[in-house]
């Protein structure tokens, strides 16, 4: 018996949620605001409610824009010692809007991932992918014996 292969990889699912659409089809809206995701996809009518995203993506955007913010602030510090009051000018804004600008393709992506490994409710939307998917196989491939 051959190992079903999910149609939709994880990293096509994560892409996706990442561009804001739905994982299964990649046409609908994965969002129906800016970080209120959406109950089902209008295009496919993948349901999205099962998603526990929670904080996760809030953390995972703190520590990429801090790990990108924080050192050079440092060598800008080091290096040429401006004011503060230019610091807090400058740092200030593009922390939050680094922050604003990457929290809705975080969340998509991680509603993404736990989309295609079935996390969460999502287990009967990946089984009923794998279920297919073997449909397809067997169609394709039809039995020696027969
Ligand atoms: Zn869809």
């Amino acid at each position: 018996m051959a190992l079903i292969k999910d149609p939709i990889s994880l990293t096509k699912a994560m892409w996706r949620g990442f561009l804001g659409k739905c994982p299964n089809c990649g046409n609908g809206h994965l969002f129906e605001r800016f970080l209120k995701v959406a109950d089902h996809c209008e295009m496919c009518g993948e349901e999205f409610h099962h998603h526990r995203a929670d904080d996760f993506p809030a953390y995972l955007v703190i520590i990429a824009v801090g790990h990108a913010i924080v050192p050079v602030i440092l060598a800008v510090e080091i290096e040429y010692a401006p004011p503060v009051w230019l610091q807090l000018v400058v740092w200030l804004p593009l922390t939050l809007f680094s922050a604003l600008f990457l929290l809705q393709p975080t969340k998509g992506a991680i509603v993404g991932l736990q989309w295609q490994t079935g996390m969460h409710g999502f287990e009967g939307s990946r089984q009923r992918r794998l279920a297919e998917a073997a449909l397809h196989l067997n169609a394709a491939a039809p039995s020696k014996a027969a």
